[in-house]
């Protein structure tokens, strides 16, 4: 594992904290609800080497390495983290007419504020992927650090936000939280690494690509975001309940995308960890 001593964001070598991998809200919208309680659920990381029972939404396993200091993951960050919040709490209410009509009003979480906080909300997304490069021993590009500052348009990330109604429907009683493998590509022509990586939230994947200026595009005056979707036949007459989820959960763990995927899922008190 890269054992960063310093800051990736600003080169502080204080007070070194870890970023949660999956935000913190989204566990604790998820692990504090009574219906999960009553059930005796825990959290459960699945990843190549096995498979870990977790405590809860503040255990180390659920956080990158300790490589961002506490006041570029505290203050200067605070906004990102409000605005990506306001988001999906707005997911959450809305995710059966979202899922249905495949648009999202920005205006409808921000009002008259969503230009600035949907690159907030994109800044929590950049952060993400930072620690996410960071963590496989890369480094965020230029632009991404000046996006963040604010001195920067985002150029080099293009962040694409994509329904995943399966994950829903495996999900009944199961909401998933998960992180894709980061893919590295290699660009032959103009000698340059490349990235991509997703990481979801129940039924809404976060996709995104890292390339030099691959977003150019300018600033949309349209506060109507189209989502794409990504649908599984396979699991359209499946119901996943908390009676058969240990039949499936072979299935779950196999469908990861790759080796370094990771999923956090609620699963029996008493199941064993493999
Ligand atoms: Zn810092």
């Amino acid at each position: 594992m890269q054992t960063t001593q310093k800051c990736w964001w600003c080169g502080s070598t204080k007070n070194l904290t870890g970023e949660h991998k999956i935000k913190k809200t989204h566990f604790d919208y998820f692990y504090n609800k009574s219906e999960y309680k009553e059930l005796g659920l825990k959290l459960f990381k699945s990843r190549e080497d096995g498979s870990i029972i977790i405590q809860g939404p503040k255990s180390d396993f659920i956080k990158f390495p300790k490589f961002l200091c506490n006041v570029c993951n505290g203050h200067k960050s605070k906004l990102f983290d409000d605005s990506y919040d306001m988001f999906f709490t707005y997911y959450f209410d809305n995710e059966i007419k979202i899922l249905a009509e495949k648009t999202v009003d920005l205006c409808d979480i921000y009002q008259n504020q969503w230009e600035e906080k949907w690159i907030l909300f994109k800044k929590y997304i950049v952060k993400h992927i930072s620690c996410r490069l960071v963590e496989k021993g890369f480094k965020p590009t230029h632009n991404m650090i000046n996006f963040l500052n604010g001195i920067d348009d985002l150029f080099d990330v293009k962040i694409v936000l994509t329904l995943k109604p399966y994950a829903e429907q495996l999900t009944l009683n199961f909401p998933p939280l998960s992180i894709g493998r980061l893919f590295t590509h290699e660009n032959m022509i103009k000698n340059e690494l490349e990235f991509s990586g997703w990481f979801t939230i129940k039924s809404l994947s976060v996709e995104y690509l890292v390339q030099k200026n691959i977003n150019q595009k300018s600033i949309s005056s349209n506060s109507l975001i189209k989502l794409n979707k990504t649908d599984y036949s396979s699991f359209s007459s499946v119901s996943i309940t908390k009676e058969n989820i240990i039949n499936w959960q072979y299935i779950l763990e196999d469908y990861q995308f790759g080796s370094d995927s990771m999923w956090f899922h609620y699963y029996m008190r008493n199941m064993k960890s493999v």
